[in-house]
């Protein structure tokens, strides 16, 4: 699959977006595993407004890539959530979520949530 052009967009697409239960489970496992200094230094970053709260924008990237909910692994490539800076890879059919989400992360649940 070819890659989406996200460098250098500092998170552009990265807003608030919908979880699962089993979703924050997992961001929670991610949180609590990482080593404080490093937990404590991505949670004061300063974000501009409406970025994700687990942006790192010191690094370009997501800061718990490995533990990011379902919508943001298959952003860019459904023709709902295409990208627009490369709207092309967005061929699949609309994308639905397969359990029910119970909130907006960085709006429902923020890092007091995940300590
Ligand atoms: S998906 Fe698109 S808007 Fe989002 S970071 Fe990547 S290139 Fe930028
Ligand atoms: S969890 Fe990661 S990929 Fe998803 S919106 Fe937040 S920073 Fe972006």
């Amino acid at each position: 699959m070819e890659n989406l052009p996200c460098k250098g967009c500092r998170g552009l697409c990265c807003g608030p977006v919908p979880v699962t239960e089993r979703e924050l489970k997992i961001i929670k496992k991610k949180i609590r595993s990482m080593p404080h200094k490093q937990r404590l230094a991505l949670e004061k970053q300063p974000r501009f407004y409406g970025t994700c709260i687990f942006y790192d924008l010191e690094k370009d990237r997501c800061g718990i890539y490995s533990a990011r909910p379902e919508i943001c692994r298959v952003f860019g490539y459904h023709k709902n959530l295409s990208c627009f800076r490369k709207p092309e890879l967005a061929t699949k059919d609309n994308w639905t979520a397969k359990e029910k989400h119970v909130g907006i992360l960085s709006q429902d649940f923020t890092w007091k949530d995940f300590k």
